[in-house]
């Protein structure tokens, strides 16, 4: 229990820094676009991680808001597609590029949802962002616009209050940051991320869709069940090889100098701390010791 809590105090130095909180003055270059995925469904690009748009008669239901400096931006290009309210919007995490206007929407009477640890790390983490209003545990179902629309817990994977939307009647999955086509995965390990989690959550991904599933990552284009699978099953392979270094008594600086992802850094290594191959092995290294 005193692990968890320093956990949360050191993150609470930590993540402002890390994730970028900014000023208005960078945003100034940046322009929303909006591209339809299937049905009502669309996703949102500005900067931060991808929105889900969702219209119909019934109102305007969002996935995650990127900064606040960006509301009036967003709200803007909605506007071009829908003049209906915008009633609900889901958190998929906490991290501040998918929660940065829940304050300003709040305002606005659109009511946010997120799960109970999104809510409750935020605050332990004391961001400058608001969370989420109302929170549940394992899922939520909105009956909007013609359709049914969960949002349910995963593994923790990316966060320890990581959710998936599923439009189903749409048959589009917004995944959050458990899934992005970027770069390696980024396991925020202070905040209850973990690799061996997020295997498991690729693979309830892979169980919900079908071979016509749009899945909406959290940062990058759309992308299909075919590509997740191969993204999981490079996971997999990358925890085999540090399982076995570690059998052989490897330390992590030995496991992050012995090239275990070579073959895959020209695609997926991001530059920096996120997303980069280290940070990742250092995330599978502490899930297989039990640290
Ligand atoms: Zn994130």
């Amino acid at each position: 229990m005193r692990t968890i809590l320093q956990s949360c105090l050191k993150l609470a130095a930590l993540l402002p820094l890390a994730m970028g909180t900014a000023s208005a003055q960078d945003f100034d270059d940046v322009v929303i676009n909006i591209t339809p995925v299937a049905g009502g469904v669309s996703y949102i690009e500005g900067r931060g991680g991808n929105m889900g748009l969702f219209v119909g008669d019934d109102g305007v239901f969002l996935i995650d808001d990127q900064y606040a400096p960006l509301t009036d931006r967003i709200v803007a290009a909605i506007r071009l597609i829908s003049d209906e309210p915008i009633r609900f919007l889901v958190n998929t995490h906490m991290h501040p590029d998918h929660t940065g206007g829940n304050e300003n929407f709040g305002r606005m009477g659109t009511v946010v949802f997120g799960h109970d640890n999104v809510r409750s790390q935020m605050l332990a983490a004391e961001y400058a962002e608001e969370p989420p209003l109302i929170t549940f545990s394992d899922d939520v179902s909105f009956h909007i616009n013609g359709e049914a629309v969960r949002a349910f817990k995963v593994p923790n994977a990316h966060t320890n209050g990581d959710v998936f939307i599923h439009f189903q009647g749409s048959n589009v999955i917004h995944t959050g940051d458990v899934y992005r086509t970027t770069t390696f995965p980024y396991i925020d390990v202070n905040n209850g991320g973990s690799y061996l989690g997020t295997i498991e959550a690729l693979g309830v991904l892979i169980a919900t869709s079908d071979a016509d599933t749009k899945i909406v990552p959290g940062h990058g284009g759309v992308s299909n069940v075919g590509e997740v699978t191969a993204f999981r099953d490079m996971l997999v392979i990358i925890r085999d090889r540090v399982a076995a270094a570690i059998r052989d008594g490897k330390s992590l600086e030995e496991i992050q100098g012995a090239g275990l992802t070579a073959e895959y850094d020209e695609r997926w290594a991001g530059s920096g701390r996120i997303g980069g191959s280290a940070s990742m092995l250092a995330a599978v290294y502490a899930d297989l010791v039990g640290d």
